[in-house]
């Protein structure tokens, strides 16, 4: 655990996740921009133990925000960055969308919302089964005057298959077949071939091209 007291503020971003693969994912890309070259990534989880904040937002960027937001508001720090992301399927209307982690009812019950999004897609035929993820990440400043917030948007792009495949990522993976990948299930990457072509991948190249 990290003590918030020994913090710089100044070159201090809090990433709203508690989850260290998402943290060096957003390291890894943004703390490459000249911009952010000597700021000092920690996530908000290995600062204590702080409530999710309620995701009731109408889109991703705003859910993204308020992660951001309750991150800065617990530690009291300046800078934030938090992403929201999710799976919209074509013939569901772009649903799960931003119900993607509790589309079954449980939150973050994978297997369930694999079950649901085949069942829903039973008499949808091969063809018509298109799919992308979408993250978007932004990037929050509070300072005296107020806030100032960047964003940025990426998606992959796919379908979803008629029955799972492998067993690396999570979520969606094992039924999302990437189409740049002659619908190879994202389940079958490595984590190095994911994080190169990922939704997060694009929002954060997007976000770092504004900073
Ligand atoms: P979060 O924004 O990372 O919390 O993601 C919300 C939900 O979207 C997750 O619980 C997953 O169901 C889905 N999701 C987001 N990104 C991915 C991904 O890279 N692969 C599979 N599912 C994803």
């Amino acid at each position: 655990m990290i003590d918030i007291a020994t913090l710089d503020p100044e070159t201090t971003i809090v990433v709203a996740t508690g989850n260290a693969h998402k943290l060096s994912e957003i390291e890894a890309i943004l703390g490459e921009t000249p911009a952010l070259h000597d700021q000092r990534f920690v996530a908000l989880g290995e600062l204590g133990t702080f409530d999710d904040p309620e995701e009731n937002g109408a889109d991703f960027f705003e859910n993204a925000l308020i992660k951001a937001r309750a991150a800065l508001d617990e530690t009291g720090l300046s800078i934030a960055v938090a992403d929201d992301s999710g799976l919209c399927v074509d013939a569901l209307d772009g649903a799960p969308g931003i119900m993607s982690a509790r589309w079954a009812g449980e939150h973050g019950n994978d297997e369930a919302n694999n079950d649901k999004l085949l069942a829903e897609l039973a008499d949808v035929p091969e063809g018509q089964r298109g799919a992308h993820f979408h993250s978007t990440v932004v990037l929050v400043v509070r300072d005296e005057d107020g806030e100032e917030v960047l964003r940025g948007d990426g998606d992959v792009a796919g379908s979803i298959a008629f029955e799972r495949k492998g067993t690396n990522g999570f979520g969606y993976d094992p039924l999302f077949k990437v189409a740049e990948l002659d619908g190879r299930r994202m389940a079958e990457l490595e984590p190095v071939e994911k994080n190169a072509l990922s939704h997060r991948f694009h929002a954060l190249q997007d976000l770092s091209q504004k900073l």
